[in-house]
């Protein structure tokens, strides 16, 4: 079973973006290029794109930074490719170097195989400790290599079969986009943590974590990849095949519509925008707001909630926080200094708008609590009269182990502080968050469908109708 504070010591926590194309007859190198730029919001750190030439060789170009910086478009145009994978990978304190981009690439007996992966596997330790016993070398410590390894000591079987039981020996959150000689596979695990997608344009097929990638290129959403589904698109078109593990329960990520997502993709037929408006009418609803001039947003993250808080108090909404488009996210800086300039540089509030009223401030999460202190006392210097922030989901008390990169509780702002402490340490003249249920009620899927993990705690290793494996029982010739 799952263990997440084993875990916890594990070296990469990453959403990430994945994306694949294939085509029976055009270059696609160009279009995975357009797709990572779609899912450039999951992963800002790093870029990366494979492809099997014709001399059955694996061929990667991967580089630091945002798609167009990492990678050229104009040579990926050029590049004579129908079947590619790539990935955008999403940056973790102190885990920032290409060694880390994906894909992560093999030339093995078998032939050659790239992966690109979304996700964290929760047994990764048991699985090297497997591994390394039966002769493996690590190259990386990423826990992707995990899933090459396995397959690379099953010698006797094709590539497809050796990933099919490598994944049935896997535990924990993930998406893949596999590239091997049989064809493109796209993989998403029996719980279903992290959305995947599948679109197409006429003979043309595409995978991507989120369908906002696809109208980007005249495709469309075809369906998700179901949670323990792997599909293997090649010329005979696309197949389906079920691993053969059983989940208790779907585990989908209730951040990816808090937070996550792009508004406008669409996860399990629920469009990321709608639960994100509903989530502020919610909020709004659980009280009665009196005196409040207006509805502001810490933008971008908190404005399709701040908008839902509006339609249903009746409080116009203000765009009265700027944000800076030309610098990236600042969750992640690797200090504490960095990171609070990081949010001055980027959020910047109108004076005009704030002097001698008072608003509600929506934002989706409180994390640290660094964007919202930074935030309210920038607000403070406009000699706002009164700022009443609510947050559009419940209160983050606990870690993810499954791919989301949320600090370990010490220091969890709701983990550490009462809800009256965090008003006043982030200077708010009242706080409010988004009831469990209400955020559930908003996204609008059976509540036992999503994982709720960093907001109560019920992580995978209490879901005891999950079926439990060993690691590795027969998978080895
Ligand atoms: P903090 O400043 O640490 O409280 O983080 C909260 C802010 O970061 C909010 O404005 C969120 O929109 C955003 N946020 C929440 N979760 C994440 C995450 N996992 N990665 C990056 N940003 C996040
Ligand atoms: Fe998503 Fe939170 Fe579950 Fe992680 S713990 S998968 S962030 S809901």
């Amino acid at each position: 079973m799952i263990s997440p504070r084993s875990f916890s010591e594990a070296v990469s926590r990453l959403v990430c973006g994945v994306f694949g194309a294939f085509s029976p007859r055009d270059y696609v190198a160009e279009e995975v290029y357009l797709g990572l730029s779609a899912l450039q919001h999951r992963g800002q750190e790093s870029a990366g794109v494979a492809w099997i030439d014709s001399d059955r060789r694996i061929n990667v170009i991967k580089g630091m930074g945002l798609v167009y910086e990492a990678l050229s478009q104009s040579v990926l145009a050029e590049t004579p490719a129908r079947s590619v994978i790539g990935h955008v990978r999403y940056s973790t304190a102190g885990g920032s170097m290409l060694q880390n981009a994906q894909p992560i690439c093999a030339n093995y007996a078998k032939g050659p195989v790239a992966v690109a992966h979304n996700g964290n596997l929760t047994n990764f330790d048991a699985l090297r400790n497997t591994l390394e016993n039966r002769g493996a070398i690590f190259q990386s410590t990423s826990d992707t290599e995990a899933i090459l390894q396995l397959m690379a000591h099953q010698p006797r079987r094709s590539p497809f079969e050796a990933l099919m039981r490598a994944l049935a020996e896997v535990e924990g959150a993930y998406c893949l986009v596999v590239l091997m000689e049989e064809g493109l596979v796209a993989a998403r695990d029996p719980w279903g943590f992290r959305p995947l997608s599948i679109g197409r344009r006429g003979d043309n097929y595409y995978v991507a974590s989120e369908s906002c990638a696809f109208s980007l290129l005249g495709a469309s959403f075809v369906r998700d990849v179901e949670p323990g589904e792997v599909i293997l698109i090649g010329s005979g078109g696309l197949k389906s095949y079920r691993l053969p593990v059983e989940s208790g329960k779907k585990w989908l990520c209730s951040f990816e519509y808090v937070y996550f997502a792009r508004p406008d993709s669409i996860i399990e037929g629920r469009s990321v925008y709608e639960a994100r408006q509903e989530m502020g009418r919610r909020l709004a609803q659980s009280e009665s707001v009196d005196g409040v001039d207006f509805v502001a947003s810490f933008p971008d993250s908190g404005t399709t909630a701040a908008l839902g808080f509006a339609a249903e108090s009746g409080i116009p909404f203000e765009a009265a926080v700027v944000r800076n488009r030309y610098v990236g996210r600042t969750f992640i800086q690797p200090t504490q200094k960095v990171r609070e300039l990081g949010v001055r540089i980027k959020l910047s509030p109108s004076p005009s708008l704030f002097k001698d009223r008072s608003a509600v401030l929506v934002d989706d999460s409180i994390v640290r609590g660094t964007t919202a202190g930074l935030v309210v006392s920038m607000i403070r210097e406009c000699r706002a009269r009164a700022l009443h922030l609510r947050i559009s989901s419940p209160p983050v008390r606990f870690p993810c182990f499954y791919g989301i990169d949320t600090p370990s509780s010490g220091d969890l702002a709701a983990a550490k502080y009462s809800l009256n402490d965090i008003a006043k340490t982030v200077g708010a003249d009242s706080l409010r968050y988004l009831s469990a249920s209400a955020m559930t009620d908003a996204i609008g899927l059976p509540p036992d469908s999503l994982c709720t993990a960093c907001f109560d705690g019920n992580y995978l290793d209490g879901d005891s109708s999950s079926s439990p494996r060993g690691c590795c029982g027969k998978i080895f010739d």
